[in-house]
């Protein structure tokens, strides 16, 4: 059995499989390791599981799903806090789609992780949501997924001009 296949499995953990990442592919940017892992664990399930099956179901059914399972932990290690406001402390990360296009093969710029207080601000207006998604999809669309974090300078500037 294939690394991928155990941790979609849970044979190993998220912890695990990205000690092994970061053994190949170096510390030197924080979250390359799990970068490569978000796009090897697509690649697996693109060629393993039964995409039009994950793409019709139910969405609720869906975020039960092993393989959403899987890159919702990659996920929030790479993003690590709420996009919209920095909160770092929140116990529970909520981890909101942008679009719902590329399911069940979401890439970093399917999706974004907020704290529940502004996930729930986010859906209250329509308009604001898409506005917002519109401002994720192109700040983080135009960057290398190293410079994606909110703490790198360029993140720190698109914040800057899109808080004011
Ligand atoms: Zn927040
Ligand atoms: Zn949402």
């Amino acid at each position: 059995m294939d690394l991928l296949s155990k941790y979609l499995n849970n044979s190993i953990n998220f912890d695990e499989i990205l000690k092994i990442y970061k053994e190949s592919y170096g510390t030197k940017f924080d979250f390359l390791p799990s970068a490569i892992l978000l796009y090897d664990l697509n690649n697996y399930i693109a060629e393993h599981s039964e995409i039009e099956k994950l793409r019709r179901m139910d969405y609720s059914l869906y975020l039960k799903t092993k393989e959403w399972r899987a890159k919702r932990k990659i996920i929030l290690n790479i993003y690590g806090h709420c996009q919209l406001c920095g909160n770092n402390k929140e116990p529970f990360y909520h981890i909101h789609h942008n679009n719902y296009e590329n399911l069940p093969l979401e890439g970093l710029t399917d999706l974004i992780v907020l704290c529940e207080y502004c996930h729930n601000q986010f859906h209250r207006d329509r308009e604001t949501i898409t506005e917002y998604s519109k401002m994720m999809m192109s700040w983080i669309s135009e960057d290398e997924t190293v410079n994606i974090s909110r703490n790198s300078s360029e993140g720190r500037a698109k914040y800057a001009e899109w808080e004011q």
